[in-house]
């Protein structure tokens, strides 16, 4: 029974952020094409590396979108943050010396409240 009194263990998260201002056709409804600024951070636990890194990681996944209409797949922020937590996890970024597994994206739009996150 000693699980019952063991402490959690703690730890940092690190975030690394950056923003993404780019058009999208409206998931549920038949408005027009219109911008966002997306808000996006990726976080890490414990991370213990250069958080520049993975920075510079998300900045070159998110460059070729800016000032363009977002793939259909990404018109919802849970898409694509799912699609963001995926390239901060792709193999070729990490080989286990240069960080840790991105453990959740983050994605809002600040100025209307409306957040999004992956894994939930
Ligand atoms: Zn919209």
């Amino acid at each position: 029974m000693g699980w019952l009194f063991r402490k959690p263990k703690l730890v940092a998260l690190t975030g690394v952020g950056a923003l993404l201002t780019a058009s999208h056709r409206p998931p549920h409804s038949a408005g027009d094409i219109h911008e966002h600024t997306w808000r996006i951070v990726a976080w890490y636990r414990d991370y213990g590396h250069d958080a520049l890194v993975p920075q510079h990681t998300l900045n070159e996944f998110i460059k070729p979108l800016q000032g363009q209409l977002l793939p259909d797949a990404w018109s919802r922020g849970e898409a694509l943050a799912r699609a963001i937590w995926e390239e901060m996890n792709a193999p070729c970024w990490y080989d286990g010396s240069r960080g840790k597994p991105c453990v959740r994206v983050d994605i809002s739009r600040d100025d209307e409240l409306l957040y999004a996150q992956w894994p939930a």
